[in-house]
C-alpha cells in the first residue's frame, strides 16, 4: 500500500517503538546504537528518568494555556539560560527554523530601530543550514531546497564559509548582521576556525552588524560547552537554539542581548504553542542535567576518547574514511564512498549515523553515551568500513 504520508522522505524500512538510554528496539525486537541522536535532538537518550518525570508531572497538571498568560516555567528556564550564557532575554520557539526565523527578524528590527531599516541584508554562508521555511532556505541557500519555491526571499548575500575577506568584501549598505554556523551541521560537520569565527566578531564591532550564531545543532552540550561560541571566546548577540534543547520536545529559543533584543517590543512578534507548560517542563529538565556538575566536562572527556577512537578507524580504514572533523560528541567522517550507502551498511550492524552534506556521515551520539558504548559503536563503524570496502574492490579488481 502506499503512504498517505508526503513523499518529502526516502525513509529506511526500519521502525521504532521503544528507546533506552543511548540504545533503540525497533518494532521487530532489534537494538540498534544510536550514534545520530534523532539528528542531535535525543540530547540525554531515551526514556531519561527525569525527562519522563517532568514530562508526565506537568501532563497531568496543565498542557497549554498560551502566551497570554503569566508562564512561571518558561521564566525560570530564560533565566537559567540568561545565568548560563551570554544572554539577556529569551524567546521560546517549537522548532529551529522558527528560532532562526525569528533571530532573522529581531537583526532587521534592530537596524531599524537604529534608523537604518535598509540593512534588512545578512551574510550567509554557503554549506549553511538553517531549516525549511521560506526565509530560513533563503538564508541556507542550497539551491535544491530553493528550486520552485517561487522568488527567493530577499536579504541573505551569501560568502564562502571560512573566507574572512569574502565576508569583508560583501559588506554593503545593506548589511545588517551575519549568520553563521560557528560549526556547520547539515553541511558536514565544517568547524569554523577560530581566526575566521573570532574575524566575524571583529567585523561586526567595526561595521556596526549584528553577530548571530545558528546553535541548533551544536549547542546545548553537543561539543562540551552549553554553546560552542565558548570555544572560540567570542560572544553572538543573538543565538537560535533548538533540536537537543527540549531532548526530543519540540522547543527552540533564540537568545538575545539586551541591545539587539531592543526593537522587539510588544506585539512584535509571537506564537500559540512557542514555551508552553510540556515544552519548558522538558526544557528545564534538560537543563538541570546539563548544568549538573561535571556532566558538560564529562561530555569534553567522551568527545576526546570518540575522537581518539575514530582517528584509530580512520588510520585503519584510509580507503573509505578520508577525514575525521567536529567537536566534542559532533564528529564528521568524510568518506570516499557516498555517506547514504555507508549509513546503510552501519545500519546493517546495527548502529545508526546520518549523512550530511561534503560527504560526510554524522556522529552524534546522545550525551549519556558511555564509554563502552563509544567503543562499541566505533567498532561497527569499523565493521561497515569493511563491508564497504569488501564491495569496492570487486569494481577495482
Ligand atoms: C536542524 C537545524 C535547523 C532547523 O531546525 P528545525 O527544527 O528542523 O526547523 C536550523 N539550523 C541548524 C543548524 C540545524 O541543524
Amino acid at each position: 500500500m502506499t503512504s498517505a504520508l508526503l513523499p518529502t522522505y526516502a525513509r529506511y524500512e526500519l521502525a521504532f517503538e521503544r528507546g533506552e538510554g543511548a540504545w533503540l528496539i525497533s518494532t521487530t525486537g532489534e537494538k540498534y546504537l544510536d550514534f545520530g541522536g534523532g539528528i542531535a535532538v535525543a540530547s540525554l537518550g531515551y526514556n531519561h528518568p527525569h525527562l519522563v518525570e517532568a514530562l508526565t508531572e506537568q501532563a497531568k497538571k496543565l498542557w497549554h494555556t498560551s502566551n497570554l498568560f503569566q508562564m512561571p516555567e518558561g521564566e525560570r528556564l530564560a533565566r537559567r539560560l540568561c545565568e548560563a550564557t551570554f544572554a539577556d532575554r529569551v524567546f521560546f520557539t517549537n522548532s529551529g527554523a522558527e528560532a532562526l526565523e525569528l533571530t532573522i527578524k529581531m537583526a532587521r528590527k534592530w537596524n531599524a530601530a537604529n534608523g537604518h531599516p535598509e540593512r534588512f541584508h545578512m551574510i550567509t554562508f554557503e554549506g549553511a543550514f538553517h531549516g525549511r521555511t521560506l526565509a530560513t532556505i533563503a538564508a541556507g541557500g542550497n539551491p535544491k531546497y530553493l528550486d520552485g519555491f517561487g522568488e527567493k526571499t530577499p536579504g541573505f548575500d551569501q560568502v564562502p564559509f571560512g573566507d574572512l575577506e569574502a565576508v569583508e568584501q560583501a559588506i554593503g549598505p545593506n548589511t545588517g548582521a551575519i549568520l553563521v554556523e560557528p560549526i556547520q551541521g547539515e553541511g558536514g560537520i565544517r568547524v569554523g576556525d577560530r581566526d575566521f569565527i573570532r574575524g566575524l566578531r571583529a567585523l561586526c564591532d567595526e561595521h556596526g552588524l549584528l553577530l548571530c550564531f545558528d546553535e541548533v545543532q551544536s549547542g546545548m552540550g553537543r561539543t562540551g560547552k552549553l554553546f560552542a561560541y565558548e570555544l572560540y571566546d567570542v560572544v553572538p548577540d543573538i543565538l537560535a537554539s533548538a533540536k537537543g534543547i527540549g531532548g526530543g520536545f519540540p522547543l527552540g529559543a533564540v537568545l538575545a542581548t539586551e541591545e539587539a533584543g531592543k526593537g522587539m517590543t510588544l506585539g512584535t512578534h509571537g506564537t500559540t504553542y512557542g514555551g508552553n507548560p510540556l515544552a519548558m517542563a522538558c526544557g528545564n529538565a534538560v537543563l538541570d542535567v546539563l548544568l549538573a556538575d561535571g556532566f558538560l566536562t564529562d561530555v569534553a572527556r567522551k568527545g576526546l576518547l570518540l575522537r581518539q577512537q575514530l582517528a584509530g578507524l580512520a588510520a585503519a580504514c584510509p580507503d573509505i574514511v578520508a577525514e575525521i572533523r567536529g567537536e566534542g560528541l559532533m564528529q564528521g567522517l568524510k568518506l570516499t564512498v557516498p555517506p547514504a550507502d555507508f549509513a546503510a551498511a552501519a545500519r546493517a550492524k546495527k548502529l545508526i549515523v546520518i549523512p550530511a552534506g561534503d560527504n560526510v556521515v554524522r556522529i552524534l551520539p546522545p550525551l549519556i553515551v558511555s564509554d563502552e558504548e563509544i567503543r562499541t559503536g566505533v567498532g561497527r563503524l569499523a565493521e561497515a568500513c569493511a563491508a564497504m570496502k569488501a564491495a569496492k574492490e570487486p569494481e577495482e579488481a
